[in-house]
């Protein structure tokens, strides 16, 4: 399906103004919390803002957002400041509250938009209205999901329409409260090119101090806009506290960060790139040619494994494979996770081969 989506610009968000920064609290917890923060990033390039009014909480008892009584708080910020207003809708209950309030931008968050049905129940109550929706990925690395999701908002007529990046769950805990996964989004963007792409650090992060370096890598990575959560009192918030930032952590974190160009015209630029981009297209042949000779070699190793009735894991090899390559390219520069995964991925591929081998393909 050939897709149109409309450009922020014509979300009303001017060219100069992007990428975009759209920055509010997690959750909008009094109107005095919602006006003041609104106050403070009005002063700063913040475009649109953004507030929870119904919260999805993973586990009961935890504050699930102030509800109705907040609709009345965004209008006042979408009022008394230049901003447009934002929250998340769950329900076509939410969508018909949020419509009534004449609130600018929906989100879907990504509790919702792992769920085809919501999903649709939302696009309808939405049919043929003129709003932006923002869909989060869903909480789980389908890509499929999350195009599902934008390809049903799209059919109800939607055309202002952004994906928010913001990380996928995993069961152990590491750096990141959601895992980035980047080449998630970066493949939506090949499916859909012309598809606003908005990086969320924040729900990323999980604390603050990741923030900054996540808005540089999407900024880098050619994001359209970056989805903040700012608080005027973050460690006192009511959801989300560890990964808020004040506003005016915001306006010095947005003054901090480098914008470069997509492209350059600058003949002496592009000459060494072109060089450069030679010598990388000629390493991965080599790559290719080596990888396709280790693979005959494997092969040959699956016919006597086959002669003589042997396993073809052999998990004593295939550790010190892993130790042995792990050392000498981290003694190369090269990053432990990497190595983890180019050599998981040559294993598997040995092991197709040698499966070949055993039904008697080669
Ligand atoms: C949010 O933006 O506050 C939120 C609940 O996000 P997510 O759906 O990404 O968890
Ligand atoms: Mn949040």
């Amino acid at each position: 399906m050939k897709m149109n989506f409309a450009t922020l610009t014509e979300w009303g968000i001017p060219e100069s103004e992007c990428p975009a920064v759209f920055a509010g609290p997690c959750s909008a917890e009094t109107e005095e919390q919602v006006m003041q923060a609104a106050l403070a990033l009005d002063k700063l390039n913040v475009r649109i803002f953004r507030a929870g009014i119904w919260k999805p909480r993973t586990r009961p008892g935890a504050f699930e957002g102030v509800g109705d009584i907040g609709l009345p708080w965004l209008k006042r910020v979408k009022e008394e400041t230049s901003m447009k207003v934002a929250t998340e809708v769950a329900s076509a209950a939410h969508v018909n509250q949020v419509l009534k309030n004449s609130i600018d931008v929906l989100w879907i968050g990504a509790r919702t938009s792992a769920n085809p049905f919501l999903v649709q129940e939302i696009a309808d109550a939405l049919h043929g209205r003129d709003v932006a929706v923002m869909i989060k990925n869903p909480i789980n690395p389908d890509l499929g999901l999350w195009m599902g999701a934008i390809e049903r908002i799209y059919k109800a007529g939607i055309r202002k329409i952004a994906a928010i990046h913001r990380g996928f769950s995993s069961y152990t805990k590491n750096r990141f409260r959601n895992q980035p996964e980047w080449q998630l989004p970066v493949d939506l963007k090949r499916q859909f090119p012309d598809l606003p792409l908005i990086n969320d650090p924040s729900h990323i992060a999980g604390k603050r101090e990741l923030i900054f370096d996540l808005c540089q890598k999407a900024l880098d990575l050619n994001y359209d806009g970056l989805f903040i959560e700012s608080h005027v009192d973050p460690d006192k918030a009511w959801s989300d506290a560890r990964q808020q930032i004040t506003p005016e952590q915001l306006g010095d974190m947005l003054n901090k960060l480098v914008l470069r160009k997509a492209q350059s015209l600058d003949e002496v630029f592009l000459h060494s790139i072109e060089e450069l981009r030679a010598k990388i297209d000629k390493y991965d042949q080599d790559l290719i040619a080596l990888l396709s000779e280790r693979m005959l070699v494997a092969q040959t190793i699956g016919k006597y494994k086959k002669l003589h009735n042997i396993t073809i894991l052999q998990q004593d090899r295939w550790n010190q494979i892993m130790t042995k390559n792990i050392t000498q390219g981290e003694q190369n520069g090269l990053s432990a996770d990497f190595l983890t995964h180019v050599f998981k991925s040559i294993h598997e591929e040995s092991i197709n081969h040698q499966t070949q081998v055993m039904k008697g393909g080669y």
